[in-house]
């Protein structure tokens, strides 16, 4: 179902999407139980605090992880005894319908997990809505925007999972299969359709040669064709309108002055395949290293210090992730130390199990996903002081 609401192939759905789904569920079904206060001593009086839900808590998801997106919103949110309106982006309506089905099927009841459908006027309407305590969303920054300003009308919580242009820094000591496969990972998967991607690579220039040849080497073996073929490694776009924004990108980038090293075109056959596309000579001010593009698009930048790429690696306003490729494990620690990003790799890219806690900084969003951190997202605290002496007024 995953891969016919978003064109992704099954090779990467069965084990990504589904499954992060179910880990989801699983994870915070477990959590549900052992969601306690505190007791806190003050002499003969003491506080207690309480965990309690928020009420009802609205999501509003992005379309390409629409079968993980349901989830890691609406598990959290049921586990901590809240009810749960979801609205799936339009381009990808499926896929939390049957999270909907498995969740009643498991004995859910009626109205606690909801879905409703629509276009984003359906989730504008959700969170001027007096009856909604909370919204999440996982979305572009200009809808983060008039979602989280909606929100605050009348003071909702909020969860804001919005978009990047993260860094992928390769030093010259990196092991380059892996940092080539972190590279590929982080820009190729689900069609280069990933918040997390790590689109701005940045390659030491001891090993840049080396480094694109292999990339370019190992991305020609992409297999690109019918998502439903699970020999299929490289599917199409999800929709006319993100290949069209996608080839603009990669023109602008011709444009500019980069250097294609490979791909840059869309593929003569049915559905919107663009080829998996890597630019190398890209610099900072180019519009293919500022702006996200949510496609299949690499762009590889050289440095030369430390120093240079972390000050260049933040010059953005986003802040979702960043990875580090070096073996020198000093230095990986000192660098993502210094990076401005909530979710961060060593040695690897874009693994995101839920026992870690997901979301960005800057303009990458608010809030987490994800790991023990959600339960603070999805309920708030209630204290209460209990006095064991006499009241003292004052008179
Ligand atoms: P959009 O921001 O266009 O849409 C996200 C969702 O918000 C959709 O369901 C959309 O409805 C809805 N929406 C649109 N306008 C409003 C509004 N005014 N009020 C309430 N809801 C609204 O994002 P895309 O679906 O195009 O997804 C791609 C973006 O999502 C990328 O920028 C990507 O970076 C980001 N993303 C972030 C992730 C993260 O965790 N940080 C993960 C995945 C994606 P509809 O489209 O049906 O009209």
């Amino acid at each position: 179902m995953e891969t016919y609401d978003t064109g992704k192939p099954i090779q990467e759905t069965i084990i990504a999407d589904a499954t992060s789904g179910a880990d989801a569920l699983e994870y915070f079904g477990g959590l549900a139980g052992s969601l306690t206060g505190e007791h806190i001593q003050l002499g003969e009086d003491f506080v207690y605090t309480k965990r309690e839900p928020l009420g009802l808590c609205v999501g509003i998801g992005a379309w390409n992880y629409p079968t993980q997106i349901a989830c890691w919103k609406g598990a959290p949110a049921l586990a901590c005894g809240n009810s749960m309106v979801f609205k799936p982006s339009e381009t990808t309506p499926l896929c939390a319908l049957k999270v909907a089905e498995i969740l009643h099927e498991a004995g859910v009841p009626a109205g606690v997990y909801n879905v409703i459908q629509g276009l984003g006027d359906v989730g504008a309407q959700l969170i001027t809505d007096p009856r909604v305590n909370k919204v999440s969303l996982t979305g572009s920054v200009p809808t983060g925007r008039k979602v989280y300003s909606a929100a605050a009308e009348s003071m909702k919580h909020v969860t804001m999972e919005l978009g990047g242009k993260s860094p992928l820094i390769v030093f010259d000591d990196a092991d380059i299969e892996d940092a080539v496969g972190g590279a590929i990972l982080g820009n190729f998967y689900s069609s280069g359709q990933v918040c997390s991607n790590g689109t701005r690579v940045f390659v030491q220039k001891g090993i840049l040669s080396k480094f694109l040849a292999r990339l370019k080497e190992r991305t020609e073996k992409a297999v690109i064709g019918d998502p439903l073929d699970e020999n299929t490694n490289f599917g199409p776009m999800v929709s006319e309108r993100q290949a069209d924004i996608v080839l603009g990108f990669i023109k602008k980038g011709i444009e500019e002055g980069a250097t294609l090293v490979l791909g840059g075109n869309k593929l003569d056959r049915d559905g919107y395949f663009i080829e998996p596309t890597i630019f190398s000579d890209v610099t900072d001010e180019m519009t293919i290293a500022r702006d996200e593009i949510f496609g299949p698009v690499l762009s590889v930048l050289s440095f030369e210090t430390e120093e240079e790429v972390i000050a260049r690696a933040n010059a953005t306003e986003f802040g979702l992730s960043a990875g580090v490729f070096t073996q020198d494990l000093k230095r990986g620690h000192r660098v993502i130390d210094q990076l401005e990003a909530g979710s961060c790799w060593i040695n690897t890219y874009n693994l995101a199990p839920v026992e870690a806690p997901f979301g960005g900084v800057k303009m990458s969003g608010v809030g987490r996903e994800n790991s023990k951190e959600a339960i603070n997202h999805y309920s708030e605290v209630k204290t209460v002081y209990v006095a064991m002496t006499p009241v003292e007024a004052q008179f």
